[in-house]
């Protein structure tokens, strides 16, 4: 079981959206648990951003060791040394949070665009939960575990894994 984890601010159907691909590519249910807030202890007032780990520190545990967890936020998410993150990921703990707020068209002054904004956070979704099931960064930049430092990367990669992690996932 995956479990979607809505926090602070976040549109629902966009998560409904990403049930199915999910289910599909890593062969389990998922569910939307409660939505919780965004904790205070994360944000950051000089930089106007969120911490990720702080985030990720209030994501509920995942109750069976097969399961993964992944949080949502729509606010700007950063990591200790990095500008923003897309997302981050609790490898021991198997949580992982994504952020939504530089996905979307518009935050680069282009005009909004639906498919564009859900492809993106599908292939972050599974980047970090892949992430939580033990994959580590690929070279393949086709690959959906290949790392993004930018949208760019994050558009030219699919969302889906490669030979190569595919296997890695199934053992
Ligand atoms: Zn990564
Ligand atoms: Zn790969």
């Amino acid at each position: 079981m995956i479990g979607l984890v809505p926090i602070g601010d976040t549109d629902i159907s966009l998560l409904e959206s990403l049930r199915a691909p999910l289910e599909e590519i890593f062969g389990q249910k998922s569910r939307i648990a409660d939505k919780i807030p965004l904790p205070k202890e994360s944000w950051h007032r000089d930089r106007k951003q969120y911490f990720a780990s702080s985030i990720l520190a209030v994501l509920p545990s995942p109750s069976l060791s097969a399961d993964g967890v992944l949080g949502v936020v729509d606010v700007d998410l950063f990591a200790q040394g990095l500008n923003f993150v897309f997302g981050q990921a609790d490898v021991t703990g198997r949580r992982a949070v994504i952020s939504l707020y530089r996905l979307r068209q518009e935050f680069y002054g282009l005009p909004h665009d639906e498919d564009i904004f859900r492809q993106r956070a599908l292939k972050e979704a599974v980047h970090e939960l892949g992430h939580t099931y033990g994959l580590g960064h690929c070279p393949n930049p086709a690959c959906v575990m290949h790392f993004s430092n930018t949208l760019s990367d994050t558009d030219l990669k699919g969302w889906k894994f490669c030979s190569v992690c595919k296997r890695r996932m199934e053992v």
